[in-house]
């Protein structure tokens, strides 16, 4: 079985984009009461989202199954205030609901959490729980910069995140950290934005000890990581020189990264530096990087073929990266899964 840990609905019904710019028109006016109201969306609209963008390219990839979230660049948690995240987030979560309802085989889902700049994380427990409880779904994304690439909420070790994280390790979910949308012009979103967002996350988690509180807790750095397997031992001297535990000891058993590298070498890198045991497969497809190389004449995103090239990683390495990994990092996979068993006989 191949899980791929990191899609986006990027492709979702047009009626979500509307609804998302009514909600920020009616920013401008100081008399209007915000509403949740509804979409809109038929069954049939969703199916032909899909068909055509994610089922299309799970064929012809041969990925079995996405976990699947609402599109990354859209939870722009810095629009509006904290009714206008949760209302924004419910709506983008429920629409991942019905993914996975359609497509159980397919698609199994990761909430996007109603941040909002200054505001305390404990408002995104009800969200994660309703997610998890009534839905099934197995992680969220946890969004570092809530202001959009001027970083202003502490950092991630900070007690700041206690609430969520209580609430993260009682339900048994991990968070994948990820970035939105780069209010600042000096950051190119998905070029320098996520990039410096998983590269801090990382940093973050060597300066304090986050995991000593919270043992259980697991975080996956996406997009490969950002730059920290290929400085890996930068990270591993600054450690050293704080008097930090060995990386090893500190956060391995908590922090996990993916393979949305899109190159070649980068992927060889990535399975050179850090063990299999911490990475997890994905390509973030139908993401950011949408063309076709003209270097090898396939995809950037199609991650997999990168991996099937490598000879010198041992077949249950693979097993690993492809499917074992996900089920210890997400351990609700495996009972969401049960469930669907269960559902179909
Ligand atoms: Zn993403």
């Amino acid at each position: 079985m191949i899980i791929d840990c990191h899609g986006h609905y990027t492709t979702a019904p047009k009626q979500l984009e509307e609804w998302r710019k009514r909600q920020i028109a009616g920013l401008e006016d100081a008399r209007n009461t915000p509403v949740k109201g509804s979409l809109g969306i038929s069954d049939d609209e969703i199916r032909a989202s899909l068909e055509g963008a994610q089922l299309k390219l799970q064929r012809e990839r041969g990925t079995d199954i996405t976990i699947f979230s609402p599109r990354a660049m859209g939870m722009s948690h810095h629009i509006g205030n904290e009714t206008t995240s949760r209302h924004w987030s419910e709506h983008c979560n429920e629409t991942i609901h019905r993914v996975c309802m359609l497509y159980p085989e397919k698609f199994v889902g990761v909430c996007q959490l109603p941040q909002s700049p200054g505001v305390s994380p404990k408002n995104c427990v009800p969200e994660l729980e309703r997610c998890v409880k009534e839905f099934g779904f197995i992680g969220c994304n946890l969004n570092p910069d809530p202001s959009g690439g001027y970083w202003k909420e502490p950092p991630l070790t900070d007690k700041w995140w206690y609430p969520l994280y209580e609430k993260m390790v009682e339900l048994e979910v991990p968070a994948m950290v990820h970035v939105s949308a780069s209010c600042n012009p000096s950051f190119h979103g998905t070029g320098a934005h996520y990039i410096n967002g998983d590269t801090t996350a990382f940093m973050q988690f060597i300066t304090a000890d986050l995991f000593r509180d919270f043992p259980t807790l697991k975080f996956i750095i996406p997009h490969g990581g950002g730059a920290v397997p290929y400085h890996w031992g930068r990270y591993r001297g600054l450690a050293q020189d704080m008097k930090r535990p060995p990386l090893k000891e500190l956060l391995m058993n908590n922090v996990f990264f993916d393979t949305c590298v899109y190159h070649q070498p980068g992927i060889d890198l990535l399975l050179k530096v850090i063990p299999a045991d911490n990475i997890l497969f994905a390509s973030e497809m139908v993401g950011a990087v949408k063309g076709v190389d003209p270097e090898t004449g396939f995809n950037y995103d199609d991650t997999k073929r990168y991996i099937d090239a490598i000879d010198w990683v041992s077949k249950a390495d693979k097993e690993k990266i492809f499917h074992g990994n996900v089920k210890k990092v997400y351990p609700r996979f495996a009972r969401t899964a049960k469930r669907w068993d269960r559902a179909r006989t």
